[in-house]
């Protein structure tokens, strides 16, 4: 296709003002390959491709970072969304929802966690990097404290048996229990419903 003197001086213009091909040769009535060909004839580098207006242009941690307050202590509250169901507390990022404490974890350890991750701290909806867990770390931190104050068990297996290296757990309070026999009593508890 062939422009026109007029044409193409228009499309210059566009051009000059960012305009993609695509949004160029809708606004002349042309076709797209044509928009293509004479912006490498005018000397026009390649358009910035547009973000979508409501596509964020924060990381996930700065995202993160807008729904959280701090508090007193070195905890943080939550001031985004919750989920309805629960009250997970959750935001959106890029179109993908993702858990606060989750995105915490991630935040100060820089992996992914195992398992469901809660504050370890005493501050209810605390969300703060340095007060989250993910299983193993909540072993670990809450073994620690049941040794501290003598809840630790020197017994290698539960009474059913099942070795408490792999399955001992420990409440908030420091007491141990097997996580074995918990998973079996709460199957036995759903069979039962
Ligand atoms: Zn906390
Ligand atoms: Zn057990």
């Amino acid at each position: 296709m062939q422009l026109a003197p007029a044409t193409v001086q228009a499309l210059a213009d566009l051009f000059a003002q960012g305009a993609t091909n695509k949004a160029a040769a809708r606004a002349l009535g042309i076709d797209k390959d044509t928009a293509a060909r004479y912006r490498a004839r005018l000397g026009f580098g390649p358009a910035k491709q547009p973000t979508p207006a409501n596509r964020s242009t924060l990381t996930l941690a700065e995202k993160w970072q807008t729904f959280v307050r701090s508090v007193e202590g070195g905890h943080m509250e939550w001031t985004g969304r919750r989920r309805s169901n629960g009250g997970t507390m959750v935001f959106t990022h890029h179109s993908r929802e993702y858990g606060a404490r989750v995105v915490a974890f991630q935040i100060r350890t820089g992996r992914r966690p195992v398992g469901r991750v809660t504050a370890e701290c005493d501050r209810p909806g605390c969300v703060a990097p340095q007060c989250v867990e993910d299983d193993p770390g909540r072993t670990h931190s809450r073994g620690q404290y049941a040794a501290v104050i003598g809840l630790a068990t020197p017994l290698t297996e539960c009474t059913n048996g099942h070795p408490t290296a792999e399955h001992r757990r420990f409440n908030r309070d420091g007491s141990p229990y097997c996580a074995a026999c918990h998973a079996a009593a709460d199957a036995r508890r759903k069979a039962a419903a």
